[in-house]
């Protein structure tokens, strides 16, 4: 979120890369606006996540889709707060597949990296829900 990580544009920039492209689709420079919001793959990660837990903000980019939640008083807080780990878990998710396909030279499918999401987040969700949650909150994170 604070444009530290290093991206081969960057990296490309001091020598250490032989060019600049996205690791993941290799059709654009890989820039932290790139791999995180103009990215196919990154899109299509948010567009169907977002689907999944349930977030109706226009915005593909997740950090205005965080930060809409963050401001949202109505609903369930719980809920909330899954989407927001949600959101989270892509971005962290999008950087690894990047670091993934330069070591291991493997890039992950959208399916496999989506439905890794989901179960990272339903299960923690699941493991550090309050003691007071309501039945339909819970349901509603089983269902997930
Ligand atoms: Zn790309």
């Amino acid at each position: 979120m604070q444009h530290r990580l290093q991206t081969k544009e960057k990296l490309h920039n001091i020598g250490v890369c032989e060019d600049e492209l996205c690791l993941i689709c290799g059709d654009h420079a890989e820039t932290h606006e790139h791999q995180f919001f103009n990215c196919h793959f990154s899109k299509e990660c948010v567009s169907r996540i977002k689907a999944w837990c349930g977030v109706q903000h226009q915005s593909l980019s997740f950090f205005q889709i965080i930060d809409w939640i963050a401001r949202r008083r109505r609903g369930s807080k719980i809920r909330r707060f899954v989407q927001a780990a949600a959101m989270e878990a892509i971005a962290y998710y999008i950087w690894r597949v990047g670091n993934e396909a330069y070591w291991v030279h493997k890039v992950q499918s959208i399916n496999y990296t989506v439905k890794h999401i989901q179960n990272i987040v339903k299960a923690r969700s699941l493991c550090c829900l309050p003691k007071k949650v309501s039945s339909r909150d819970k349901e509603w994170i089983e269902s997930l």
